[in-house]
Parts: structure tokens; C-alpha cells; sequence
């Protein structure tokens, strides 16, 4: 048997007759850009995270990168991040100039509250913090930190559109929840698309006039803009799969829970959930120490898998002018060699799943 690690011609399918004919509705309109289809999204998607406000962009690191410079953090200027986090959250800082500083994982691989304070300095101006693989992040705690410190808070939830801390949606802690809608997404677009929710209206202006030149009314620019428009076939597609995205990530959990239970190799560290933390589980990371040996093993098997992410970015190429070295950070660069990610998508079939389950059950180190 094949199983690939995502095959997302099926949640096309299974909503096949919305999608349609929300993009012939598009395609008849006349209208492309910034017109009734992402205004209803923003209104819909505000309402969904339960925050006042959503600006929709053109990707999810343009939120990062966008909300980064509407508040004001640039050159100079430091931002605590997860080490372990996907490279666009650092390119977020690093494209304003401002400094990264990488804080350590814990064991459910997102942001290790204890750490955030040892790394403060009289530069630090945020935390940004990722829900890393759909798990929301120790929120109570990181936010209370960042409050007590007077640093502003924003959240990558490039993977965690409806997963929850303590009953909150992630995203309405911090000032700014980034979202990222690029396909591979529990709320996918089918092509790129982002967006930023808030409940500051200021923050929210800022971020509209910015995504179109730096203008309000047509020719007046205000602020040196860019152009990241979220367009009107990506919002209208993205209304679709909004309007089912809890039984999107219902199926998610179930099929966790199927590999929660089915996997019995000792080898192998099924990921945990923080008490209070919810995951919509955008992936299911096992870690192995024998990693790339099982990882070959499941391919011969027929079984595609992912690493997330081979190289963590303390340690990418682009950062070497950073200065920081191998051994810096070893959760981090532990878990960059033992994570695996396994398939986990809409439309996955319990016969495929047993499969993955069966060869992950009989391999030995
Ligand atoms: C996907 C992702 C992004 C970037 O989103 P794009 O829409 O691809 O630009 C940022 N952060 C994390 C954690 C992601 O997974």
C-alpha cells in the first residue's frame, strides 16, 4: 500500500459542490481584489477566533513580517522565539532587522515558559511565540510574562487555527494571532493566503493601509505599504472550508487518537498534550532515536513521512551571520534528529492508517 503524507485533492471532494460554486461566484462577480468576499471572511474568521478584527494578506509570513513592523519593532531591536519553530517565524523579526533570540522547546515542542525570562534584555520589545504542530502553546503563563515585562505578544498560528489554551482560542492572546492559509493548512486556501487577528483597531488600520500601498483612499498613502491582498477567490474558497473546519479538525483528533492507541513500539515517543492545551493536530510528531532508520524503513513500506525541520534556524545557512553554533541549543537539535511527522489529512482512510500503524508496530532499531 502507498500512503502519502497529505493528498489534498480529498478534502476538495468532499466539499466539492461549495467550492464550485463559490468560485464561480467569484469568477462572475467582476470583482477580484478587496471586495465582499474577503470582507465576509474577515467578519467570519474574526468571529470565529472570537477577536474584534481580521485583516486578511497575502500569506502567512506576511502577517509575521506585517505585524512585526505595524508595532513598531525594527533594527536594534531583539524578539524571543522558539528554536525550534519553522524559519518564517524568524524571518518575521529578521525582515524588519530586528534580532531573534531563541528560547529552548519543552517537551510538547513548543516554547519552554521557564526559559522566556533568562532571556529578556533591555532590547527584548516581544515574544513571539508559534503553536508548533497545532498544539497551543502554555498561554496562561507566556502571556503573564510578556505582561509583566511590558513586551508585546504575537502568536504564529500558521498551524493552530482553532486550537485552544485553557478554553481561548490561540491567536487572542497577544496583540496579533498571524495565520497562514497556504493549502498543506487545517484551514487551507488553495493557493497562498494569510491574515492577522486583533482586537486593536489602530494595530488593524495600520495593517490595511499597509497591505495596499500605505493607503485608505485610493492615491493618499499615508505609511510606506506593500501590496498583500488577500484576494477574493482565495476568501471566498476559504468561507467553504471555514464553515466546516470543526469537523476538519474533529477528524484530525480522531485520527490522533487512532495512532495514540494503535502505536506499541517502545521505540517510538507518541507526543503528549499539555494539561489545558488543546491540538488540532496540523501534524503528529513522533520522535525516535533511530529516526532516519525508521523513516527509511516506512518509505520502503510505502509510507511517506516528514521532518519538522531538519535544520532548526540557529543553524540554517541564512543565520550564520547570527553566530550561533552547534550544541547551543540541544532540546532544539535533539529534536531536529528525532522527530518524524506521520500521515495525518482529511480524507484519510482507516485502512491506510492501520497500515502506518502495522509497520511502525513491526519495526525494530
Ligand atoms: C506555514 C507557516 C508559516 C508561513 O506561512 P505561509 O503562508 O506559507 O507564508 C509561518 N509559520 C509557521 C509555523 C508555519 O507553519
Amino acid at each position: 500500500m502507498q500512503v502519502k503524507c497529505n493528498v489534498l485533492d480529498r478534502q476538495f471532494q468532499m466539499y466539492q459542490e461549495e467550492y464550485e460554486q463559490a468560485a464561480l461566484r467569484v469568477l462572475r462577480s467582476g470583482w477580484y481584489v478587496l471586495g465582499n468576499e474577503v470582507h465576509k471572511f474577515e467578519e467570519e474568521f474574526a468571529q470565529f477566533t472570537g477577536r474584534k478584527y481580521c485583516v486578511g494578506l497575502n500569506s502567512g509570513l506576511d502577517a509575521l513580517i506585517m505585524s512585526v513592523r505595524a508595532l513598531g519593532i525594527g533594527a536594534g531591536d531583539e524578539v524571543i522565539v522558539q528554536a525550534n519553530t519553522y524559519i518564517a517565524t524568524v524571518l518575521g523579526i529578521t525582515e524588519n532587522g530586528a534580532v531573534p533570540v531563541f528560547v529552548e522547546p519543552d517537551e510538547y515542542f513548543n516554547m519552554d515558559a521557564d526559559k522566556i525570562e533568562k532571556a529578556i534584555t533591555d532590547r527584548t520589545k516581544a515574544v513571539m511565540v508559534t503553536h508548533l504542530y497545532g498544539q497551543a502553546s502554555d498561554m496562561t503563563r507566556i502571556a503573564a510574562i510578556a505582561d509583566r515585562h511590558g513586551l508585546l505578544l504575537i502568536e504564529d498560528c500558521a498551524q493552530s487555527h482553532g486550537a485552544c489554551f485553557a478554553g481561548k482560542m490561540t491567536g487572542t492572546f497577544g496583540i496579533s494571532g498571524c495565520f497562514s492559509f497556504y493549502p498543506t493548512k487545517n484551514l487551507g486556501a488553495f493557493g497562498d493566503a494569510g491574515a492577522v487577528v486583533t482586537d486593536d483597531e489602530a494595530f488593524a488600520d495600520r495593517l490595511r493601509m499597509m497591505r495596499n500601498y500605505g493607503s485608505k483612499v485610493k492615491y493618499h498613502n499615508e505609511i510606506e505599504g506593500i501590496n498583500s491582498r488577500l484576494d477574493e477567490m482565495q476568501a471566498a474558497l476559504l468561507r467553504v472550508k471555514l464553515s466546516h473546519l470543526k469537523e476538519l479538525n474533529d477528524e484530525r483528533k480522531m485520527l490522533a487518537k487512532r495512532y495514540d492507541e494503535g502505536i506499541t513500539n517502545p521505540a517510538i515517543i507518541l507526543p503528549g498534550v499539555r494539561d489545558g492545551a488543546e491540538s488540532i493536530y496540523h501534524q503528529y510528531v513522533v520522535r525516535c532515536a533511530s529516526r532516519d532508520s525508521l523513516q527509511k524503513a516506512l518509505e520502503q513500506g510505502g509510507i511517506q513521512t516528514q521532518i519538522h525541520y531538519p535544520i532548526p534556524p540557529h543553524l540554517a545557512n541564512c543565520y550564520a551571520h547570527l553566530g550561533h553554533k552547534k550544541g547551543e541549543f540541544p532540546i532544539t537539535e535533539t529534536y531536529a534528529d528525532e522527530v518524524l511527522s506521520l500521515p495525518i489529512y482529511t480524507g484519510m482512510t482507516q485502512d491506510e492508517q492501520d497500515y502506518v500503524i502495522g509497520q511502525m508496530n513491526a519495526w525494530r532499531v
